[in-house]
């Protein structure tokens, strides 16, 4: 058997020969024993072949090696490359004179399926040989589709999408046409994957992908850039008006809700874009604009679209330059930790403990404080070695006080990384050891939305970092998403109610009944009842009345450095 069972249809072969023998030797041998095979014949050895080319798609291309007479000169792998480059997705058979090992590595180095040489030919042999050609040229073909596509949607990957906007780039340097560049971003795919699961989430993945590439021409380019990531290549813009009409389109046909699993989903996306003027920028800048121009949709409330404009052009660089420094903060020795006394209401009310907060004496912009450069230190996955600085620093810092004011505890934050990095038991315990501390004095604060994110890995970690005998804290409690059930799997021993809540006292008593509430459901699960952000006496009074345990906030004392606190300190005990 040949194994050609797997064509339909009959193979078209097309011979690129000036050389009338080899045309009709090639014409016997074909149809010696082959009925389903059709042959074109054309008699060229130059750019004429192109029309041929195109003329014959969907061909096995058979080029005779032995150049014309009157181009003698002619190499025939400049006539191979140029067939590859007009019909790339052709299978090429070289026919050679003879045997010549250099020519068949070069030509199928080029790209050709096989060479063949014209004395040993027979119809047996020719026929396997063009049909084993279409058939790796097809093997070739999906494999190169398949790294260049991404699996889930089908579209185009990210590869692909750099590789043609460099080339959209080079043709816009050429025309002066201009082009645009949208980058989109689901805003609620990681609450679909976490509230539906994974094939949920797939599933929406890909009618989205389909729903976009609809919305395209046929020149238009839309790739799944990554994650829930979705980049497009627009070219021969002719104005701003009509990216911005394309994009309004884009978020219009996202947020029709979507049919997963008999459940109609509803989605929203942010969409930045970049208009290229200057065709003479990198693909990478391009895509930082229209990432930027993203995160300001998303900053200006999300499910809208946003320009990049000079502002943003700042803000990027901005924040590219911050990023650059945090990196080097650690080394540089630029952190500093500062530490929030708060006070327990029953009794006297004295400082029993504090909150260490990470500061950044950063060299031009002053001393900044946690919330401006923490969610940043989360993405560039360095709350690791940062958490493991200020453990250090305040565990040091609670053993000195800890000998005037044995009672004393001390409150980290601990972002989810930290919990997941499996040496934190050890270190919590290697530090408590050195200060010669109880590790009962200890509490991680972990805020409420982090541990929603995923509930089961950090009731896993929490119990394994409990065994070191400290206690936990669920940080921002109130805003998170946290369900009763997974709270009551936690070995948690304190809940620290957001300040937006305490903010809210005093206005409306339905804020005051929105306190109480907390605070009751905190005792009902037998835990202490800490609240924040309290910055004047009347709210203080009221958390009192409410029965909330201990106080944090301005009204108390502000964030300082380890020795002016101290002084307070020694006031206190003094
Ligand atoms: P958090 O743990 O909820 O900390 C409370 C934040 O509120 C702090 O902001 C604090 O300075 C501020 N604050 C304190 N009292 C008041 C008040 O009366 N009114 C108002 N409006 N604000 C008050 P900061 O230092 O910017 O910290 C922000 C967040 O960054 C923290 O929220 C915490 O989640 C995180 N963070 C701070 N230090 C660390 C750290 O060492 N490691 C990790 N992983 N996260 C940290
Ligand atoms: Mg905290
Ligand atoms: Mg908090």
């Amino acid at each position: 058997m040949l194994g050609d069972s797997a064509h339909a249809g009959p193979v078209r072969v097309l011979l690129l020969s000036c050389d009338y023998g080899t045309a009709r030797q090639i014409d016997e041998l074909l149809h010696a024993t082959w009925s389903d095979v059709h042959l074109v014949t054309h008699a060229t050895w130059d750019s004429a072949a192109a029309e041929a080319l195109l003329d014959h798609p969907g061909c096995c291309v058979l080029l005779d090696a032995a150049p014309a007479a009157e181009a003698a000169q002619e190499d025939p792998m400049i006539l191979l490359e140029y067939v590859r480059m007009s019909a790339p997705d052709a299978p090429i058979v070289l026919l050679c004179a003879d045997e010549d090992e250099d020519l068949t590595l070069q030509a199928v180095r080029l790209g050709a399926q096989d060479c063949l040489i014209k004395s040993e030919l027979q119809p047996v042999l020719l026929r396997r040989a063009l049909i084993r050609a279409i058939e790796r040229k097809r093997a070739e073909t999906e494999l190169a589709h398949q790294a260049m596509h991404d699996q889930l949607t089908g579209l185009p990957n990210r590869a692909l999408f750099l590789d043609r906007l460099g080339v959209a780039l080079e043709r816009s340097r050429r025309s002066g046409a201009p082009l645009a560049v949208l980058f989109l971003d689901f805003d609620n795919f990681k609450e679909i994957n976490d509230t539906r699961g994974h094939a949920a989430g797939d599933r929406a993945l890909s009618i989205l992908g389909g729903r976009l590439s609809g919305l395209l021409r046929p020149m238009d380019t839309v790739a799944r850039f990554g994650g829930d990531e979705f980049t497009f290549l627009f070219e021969g813009i002719t104005s701003e008006r009509e990216v911005v009409l394309i994009a309004d389109r884009i978020c219009q046909a996202a947020s029709r809700s979507i049919e997963v699993e008999g459940v109609s989903l509803t989605v929203t996306v942010s969409v930045g874009i970049a208009m290229v003027n200057d065709p003479t920028v990198s693909p990478d800048t391009i895509i930082r604009e229209a990432d930027a121009a993203m995160y300001r949709a998303k900053d200006r409330g999300r499910a809208r679209y946003e320009l990049f404009d000079e502002d943003s052009r700042r803000r990027a660089n901005q924040r590219i330059e911050l990023e650059a420094a945090l990196r080097q903060a650690l080394e540089r020795d630029e952190l500093r930790v500062h530490y929030q006394p708060h006070v327990i209401l029953h009794g006297m009310d004295v400082v029993n403990g504090v909150e260490a907060l990470v500061r950044w004496q950063h060299p031009t912009r002053g001393l900044l404080a946690a919330g401006e450069f923490m969610p940043m230190a989360d993405d560039l996955g360095l709350a690791v070695p940062i958490g493991r600085f200020v453990l250090q620093q305040a565990l040091a810092q609670l053993s000195k006080w800890r000998t005037h004011k044995p009672e004393m505890t001390l409150s980290l934050n601990i972002s989810p990384q930290q919990l997941r990095d499996p040496t934190l038991p050890a270190l919590l315990t290697e530090s408590v050891r050195e200060g010669e501390l109880d590790p009962a004095a200890i509490y991680l604060e972990l805020a409420e939305t982090r541990l929603a994110e995923d509930p089961d890995q950090m009731v896993r970690a929490l119990h394994a970092v409990k065994e070191t005998g400290v206690r936990i804290t669920i940080d921002d409690f109130g805003v998170g998403a946290l369900s009763l059930s997974w709270l009551t799997r936690m070995p948690v021993d304190a809940l620290k109610i957001h300040e937006s809540f305490v903010a809210g006292l005093g206005a409306a008593s339905e804020n005051a009944s929105l306190v109480g509430a907390l605070v009751e459901l905190g005792h009902a699960l037998a835990l202490d009842v800490i609240a924040e952000g309290v910055e004047n006496a009347a709210q203080l009074e009221q958390l009192r009345e409410l029965g909330c345990d201990a106080v944090q906030g301005y009204a108390i004392g502000r964030p300082v450095a380890g020795d002016e606190l101290e002084a307070v300190l020694l006031a206190e005990v003094a």
